[in-house]
């Protein structure tokens, strides 16, 4: 006898405004067929007006999960039931989970930045010095992970003074962690003693993709570990340049995939096809 047939999804997506050119449904999608799962990832555009009722309707429809991205990370925070740890030293959700009627709110960008540094360059961050260009939404993700991973020390470089101090000052107040704001000129050099240095600012991103973090590349000493958030172009000119200083370099791509592992996991339970997903928005990327 045939088994029962259903023709019901289960739902999840991403809450934007703007949301069209997210690519995040590209790898979840790839992952769901990968594991034969009968899920959907949907990208939803959502007015900041409308964000109350957006949330309200997925407790309606019985979504299992959610991604926020621009302009909803922080306003989501207020109609969830339950915050981690993590994500409100950030001030900031980027994944809810829907158990039983209640939304749970958890941030996996910075937990995907330390898997990429942690499982493709081979960098435990306890006990290392840290480099940050920028002090935006990624910087403040990444570095409370770093933080509350051990790093011995974080210096934010950031073009905004106010907003570089800002989150040092949350660093030092939320995760004891030793951290120092400089000023970025564009002479910028890097300390000897750095280990890591993370470009985490859009400088970089498609289709600005000419341009590159202005600093003293000559201060890029060999085996320095050298990052970028930035996903599209994977290899960006500043990879490029660390690279042939002779830097260990590490793309934004692995952060963007791990940030949504983590998420898959969170809602589905299952660990989520990495090789598949990178694969799926590398060949997206190579399209456009
Ligand atoms: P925000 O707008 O919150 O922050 C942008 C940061 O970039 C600020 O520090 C800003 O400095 C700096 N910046 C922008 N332009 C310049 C410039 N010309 N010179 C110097 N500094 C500049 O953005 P997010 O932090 O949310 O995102 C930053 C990048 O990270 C994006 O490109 C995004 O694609 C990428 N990202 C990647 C993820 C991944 O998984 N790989 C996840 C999340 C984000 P100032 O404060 O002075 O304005």
């Amino acid at each position: 006898m045939k088994d029962q047939t259903s023709y019901r999804m289960e739902l999840t997506g991403v809450f934007g405004f703007p949301v069209d050119e997210n690519p995040t449904v590209v790898m979840i999608e790839a992952a769901f067929r990968a594991l034969d799962l009968p899920w959907r990832y949907l990208n939803l555009r959502v007015p900041p007006a409308d964000l109350p009722a957006a949330v309200k309707g997925l407790r309606a429809m019985g979504f299992r999960g959610i991604n926020l991205t621009i302009p909803h990370k922080r306003d989501v925070i207020p109609y969830l039931d339950e915050v981690a740890d993590n994500a409100r030293i950030m001030g900031a959700v980027n994944t809810v989970c829907i158990e039983q009627g209640r939304l749970i709110g958890a941030n996996t960008d910075g937990k995907g930045f330390l898997r990429a540094l942690n499982d493709d360059a081979q960098v435990n961050p306890d006990g290392r010095k840290f480099m940050i260009l920028g002090a935006g939404g990624a910087a403040r993700a990444i570095t409370v992970e770093l933080a509350l991973a051990g790093a011995a020390s974080i210096v934010i470089v950031n073009r905004d003074e106010g907003r570089g101090r800002e989150l040092v000052d949350l660093l030092v107040e939320h995760t004891g962690a030793r951290a120092a704001y400089q000023p970025w000129n564009d002479d910028l050099a890097i300390p000897e003693d750095t280990n890591v240095l993370v470009n985490a600012t859009s400088i970089g991103l498609y289709p600005q993709d000419e341009e590159m973090p202005r600093l003293n590349y000559a201060t890029i000493k060999p085996g320095l570990v050298v990052c970028d958030v930035i996903p599209n172009p994977p290899r960006t000119r500043f990879l490029e340049a660390a690279a042939a200083r002779g830097a260990v370099t590490l793309d934004g791509l692995g952060m963007l995939v791990y940030q949504g592992a983590i998420a898959f996991k969170l809602w589905t339970g299952r660990e989520a096809p990495v090789a598949v997903m990178k694969q799926a928005l590398a060949a997206e990327f190579a399209a456009q």
